[in-house]
Protein backbone atom coordinates (compact mmCIF):
# COMPACT_ATOMS: atom_id res chain seq x y z
CA UNK A 1 0.00 0.00 0.00
CA UNK A 2 1.67 3.17 -1.10
CA UNK A 3 -0.89 5.80 0.08
CA UNK A 4 -0.14 9.84 -0.01
CA UNK A 5 -2.16 11.73 1.71
CA UNK A 6 -3.10 15.26 1.11
CA UNK A 7 -4.95 18.51 3.25
CA UNK A 8 -4.27 21.44 4.79
CA UNK A 9 -2.59 22.53 8.36
CA UNK A 10 -5.54 20.77 11.16
CA UNK A 11 -6.89 18.47 8.50
CA UNK A 12 -6.32 15.35 10.54
CA UNK A 13 -3.13 14.11 8.02
CA UNK A 14 -1.24 12.73 10.86
CA UNK A 15 -4.01 11.50 12.69
CA UNK A 16 -5.27 9.13 9.95
CA UNK A 17 -1.54 8.69 8.19
CA UNK A 18 -0.60 6.99 12.53
CA UNK A 19 -3.65 4.91 12.02
CA UNK A 20 -3.09 3.55 8.52
CA UNK A 21 0.23 3.08 9.23
CA UNK A 22 -0.79 0.82 12.34
CA UNK A 23 -3.45 -1.34 10.21
CA UNK A 24 -1.28 -1.76 7.35
CA UNK A 25 2.03 -2.09 9.37
CA UNK A 26 3.96 0.53 6.91
CA UNK A 27 5.79 3.54 7.94
CA UNK A 28 4.42 6.64 8.17
CA UNK A 29 6.48 9.15 6.99
CA UNK A 30 5.08 12.85 7.45
CA UNK A 31 7.46 15.86 6.02
CA UNK A 32 6.39 18.37 8.40
CA UNK A 33 7.26 16.14 11.24
CA UNK A 34 10.69 15.34 10.06
CA UNK A 35 11.77 18.93 8.96
CA UNK A 36 10.31 20.71 12.42
CA UNK A 37 12.39 17.91 13.72
CA UNK A 38 15.49 18.67 11.78
CA UNK A 39 15.30 22.35 12.58
CA UNK A 40 15.19 21.44 16.34
CA UNK A 41 18.04 19.83 16.14
CA UNK A 42 19.56 22.15 13.29
CA UNK A 43 20.85 19.84 11.20
CA UNK A 44 22.40 20.89 7.52
CA UNK A 45 18.20 20.06 6.49
CA UNK A 46 16.98 22.08 9.42
CA UNK A 47 18.75 25.11 8.95
CA UNK A 48 18.08 25.21 5.34
CA UNK A 49 14.78 24.80 5.87
CA UNK A 50 13.78 26.80 8.91
CA UNK A 51 13.34 30.40 7.00
CA UNK A 52 10.57 28.40 5.09
CA UNK A 53 8.81 26.85 7.97
CA UNK A 54 9.30 30.22 9.97
CA UNK A 55 7.00 31.70 7.07
CA UNK A 56 4.73 29.41 6.68
CA UNK A 57 5.97 28.40 3.16
CA UNK A 58 6.48 25.85 1.31
CA UNK A 59 9.70 24.64 1.33
CA UNK A 60 11.38 24.91 -2.17
CA UNK A 61 10.63 21.72 -4.66
CA UNK A 62 14.33 20.69 -5.12
CA UNK A 63 14.88 20.27 -1.81
CA UNK A 64 11.80 18.44 -1.04
CA UNK A 65 12.17 16.16 -4.09
CA UNK A 66 16.01 15.09 -3.41
CA UNK A 67 15.10 14.33 0.64
CA UNK A 68 11.74 12.07 -0.26
CA UNK A 69 14.15 10.71 -2.99
CA UNK A 70 16.89 9.56 -0.87
CA UNK A 71 14.04 8.36 2.21
CA UNK A 72 11.87 6.57 -0.53
CA UNK A 73 15.78 4.64 -1.27
CA UNK A 74 15.91 3.19 2.15
CA UNK A 75 14.75 -0.26 2.76
CA UNK A 76 12.38 -0.25 5.58
CA UNK A 77 9.81 1.75 2.95
CA UNK A 78 10.50 -1.07 -0.09
CA UNK A 79 7.07 -2.64 1.57
CA UNK A 80 4.90 0.81 1.05
CA UNK A 81 4.23 4.04 3.24
CA UNK A 82 2.01 6.74 3.99
CA UNK A 83 2.98 9.99 2.80
CA UNK A 84 2.00 12.95 5.57
CA UNK A 85 2.04 16.32 3.15
CA UNK A 86 4.09 15.29 -0.02
CA UNK A 87 3.87 15.59 -2.01
CA UNK A 88 2.46 19.55 -2.27
CA UNK A 89 2.95 20.67 -5.49
CA UNK A 90 2.28 19.37 -8.62
CA UNK A 91 5.91 19.21 -9.77
CA UNK A 92 6.46 17.07 -6.55
CA UNK A 93 3.72 14.57 -7.80
CA UNK A 94 5.68 14.30 -11.10
CA UNK A 95 8.44 13.77 -9.24
CA UNK A 96 7.22 11.10 -6.90
CA UNK A 97 5.62 9.08 -10.08
CA UNK A 98 9.03 9.22 -12.08
CA UNK A 99 10.97 8.13 -8.59
CA UNK A 100 7.83 5.07 -8.13
CA UNK A 101 8.53 4.13 -12.02
CA UNK A 102 12.38 3.93 -11.43
CA UNK A 103 11.61 1.98 -8.15
CA UNK A 104 9.15 -0.12 -10.45
CA UNK A 105 6.11 0.66 -7.59
CA UNK A 106 2.72 2.47 -7.47
CA UNK A 107 0.71 4.90 -5.68
CA UNK A 108 -2.49 3.21 -4.38
CA UNK A 109 -3.88 6.32 -4.12
CA UNK A 110 -3.54 9.93 -3.16
CA UNK A 111 -5.98 10.79 -0.09
CA UNK A 112 -7.35 14.14 0.04
CA UNK A 113 -8.40 14.88 3.66
CA UNK A 114 -11.48 17.98 2.39
CA UNK A 115 -12.15 20.33 5.48
CA UNK A 116 -12.99 23.96 5.16
CA UNK A 117 -10.86 26.73 5.78
CA UNK A 118 -12.58 28.39 8.72
CA UNK A 119 -12.07 24.55 10.70
CA UNK A 120 -8.46 24.29 9.27
CA UNK A 121 -8.20 27.47 11.29
CA UNK A 122 -9.87 26.39 14.56
CA UNK A 123 -8.29 23.06 14.37
CA UNK A 124 -4.50 24.78 14.30
CA UNK A 125 -5.36 26.92 16.75
CA UNK A 126 -6.15 24.25 19.05
CA UNK A 127 -2.55 22.34 19.24
CA UNK A 128 0.73 24.81 19.83
CA UNK A 129 3.30 23.40 17.02
CA UNK A 130 6.49 25.55 15.96
CA UNK A 131 4.26 26.38 13.16
CA UNK A 132 0.75 27.24 14.40
CA UNK A 133 0.68 30.95 14.91
CA UNK A 134 -2.65 32.10 13.62
CA UNK A 135 -0.63 34.35 10.89
CA UNK A 136 1.32 31.52 9.95
CA UNK A 137 -1.49 29.13 9.68
CA UNK A 138 -2.90 31.27 7.74
CA UNK A 139 -0.60 31.61 5.23
CA UNK A 140 -0.09 27.59 5.21
CA UNK A 141 -4.11 27.75 4.34
CA UNK A 142 -3.24 30.06 1.58
CA UNK A 143 -0.01 27.95 0.40
CA UNK A 144 -3.05 24.70 0.56
CA UNK A 145 -4.95 26.57 -1.71
CA UNK A 146 -2.44 28.36 -4.31
CA UNK A 147 0.02 25.43 -4.65
CA UNK A 148 -1.51 22.15 -3.24
CA UNK A 149 -4.65 22.09 -4.40
CA UNK A 150 -4.38 22.42 -8.49
CA UNK A 151 -2.54 19.87 -8.11
CA UNK A 152 -5.30 17.34 -7.45
CA UNK A 153 -6.30 17.96 -11.23
CA UNK A 154 -2.79 15.42 -11.81
CA UNK A 155 -4.42 12.37 -9.51
CA UNK A 156 -8.09 13.05 -10.49
CA UNK A 157 -6.92 13.06 -14.44
CA UNK A 158 -5.27 9.73 -13.47
CA UNK A 159 -8.07 8.23 -11.59
CA UNK A 160 -5.97 8.28 -8.14
CA UNK A 161 -7.77 10.53 -6.57
CA UNK A 162 -10.15 9.38 -3.24
CA UNK A 163 -11.75 12.62 -1.51
CA UNK A 164 -12.74 12.02 2.28
CA UNK A 165 -14.76 14.47 4.12
CA UNK A 166 -12.17 15.21 7.09
CA UNK A 167 -14.44 17.38 9.32
CA UNK A 168 -15.66 14.47 10.80
CA UNK A 169 -14.92 12.76 14.00
CA UNK A 170 -11.15 10.66 13.54
CA UNK A 171 -13.18 7.67 13.98
CA UNK A 172 -15.77 8.42 11.22
CA UNK A 173 -13.05 9.76 8.99
CA UNK A 174 -10.95 6.32 9.66
CA UNK A 175 -13.78 4.14 8.93
CA UNK A 176 -14.73 6.38 5.44
CA UNK A 177 -11.17 5.76 4.73
CA UNK A 178 -10.80 2.12 5.17
CA UNK A 179 -14.03 1.66 3.50
CA UNK A 180 -13.04 3.51 0.27
CA UNK A 181 -9.78 1.85 0.48
CA UNK A 182 -11.44 -2.21 0.77
CA UNK A 183 -13.70 -0.88 -1.87
CA UNK A 184 -11.33 0.71 -4.26
CA UNK A 185 -8.18 -1.05 -4.29
P1 LIG B 1 2.73 20.16 7.67
O1 LIG B 1 2.95 19.79 9.08
O2 LIG B 1 2.57 18.97 6.75
O3 LIG B 1 1.61 21.15 7.48
O4 LIG B 1 4.07 20.89 7.16
C1 LIG B 1 4.60 21.97 7.87
C2 LIG B 1 5.49 22.82 6.97
O5 LIG B 1 6.58 22.03 6.46
C3 LIG B 1 4.81 23.39 5.75
O6 LIG B 1 4.14 24.60 6.03
C4 LIG B 1 6.01 23.62 4.82
O7 LIG B 1 6.76 24.75 5.20
C5 LIG B 1 6.88 22.40 5.11
N1 LIG B 1 6.54 21.25 4.24
C6 LIG B 1 6.07 20.02 4.63
N2 LIG B 1 5.89 19.21 3.58
C7 LIG B 1 6.25 19.94 2.49
C8 LIG B 1 6.27 19.67 1.09
N3 LIG B 1 5.88 18.50 0.59
N4 LIG B 1 6.71 20.66 0.26
C9 LIG B 1 7.11 21.85 0.73
N5 LIG B 1 7.10 22.17 2.03
C10 LIG B 1 6.69 21.24 2.91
Amino acid sequence: MRIVLLGGPGAGKGTQAQRLSQQFQIPWLSTGDILRHEIVRQSQLGQQVQPYLEQGQLVPDELMIAFIRQRLLQPDTAQGWILDGYPRTAFQAEELDFLLDELEQRLTWAVLLEVEASILMQRSLARSRLDDEPTLIERRIQALFEQTLPMLDYYEQRGRLLRINGSQTPDQVEQQLLTRLNTSL
